[in-house]
């Protein structure tokens, strides 16, 4: 079973592996490590099924502390 299909945005393969995400929720950004993502090959967007989806946010709910905080440089663009 293609849990991904296709990639949405090119149509590129997606292979399955764990990822580190960007993961943004209430204007918190959080990184999230070893996620089982669908990544497409040609354009690297990440995919996710919904029972992934949903594990991500029940483990940012429950998080007593992040294991590691760095600095994010933000960077306008116009
Ligand atoms: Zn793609």
């Amino acid at each position: 079973m293609e849990p991904y299909g296709d990639c949405a945005y090119c149509g590129g393969e997606i292979v399955e592996r764990l990822q580190r995400v960007d993961y943004r929720v209430h204007g918190q950004l959080y990184i999230l490590e070893n996620v089982l993502a669908g990544v497409c090959l040609q354009c690297e967007e990440q995919f996710f099924t919904a029972e992934v989806a949903h594990r991500m946010e029940s483990v940012v709910a429950a998080a007593a502390g992040p294991i590691e905080t760095i600095p994010i440089p933000v960077i306008a663009v116009t």
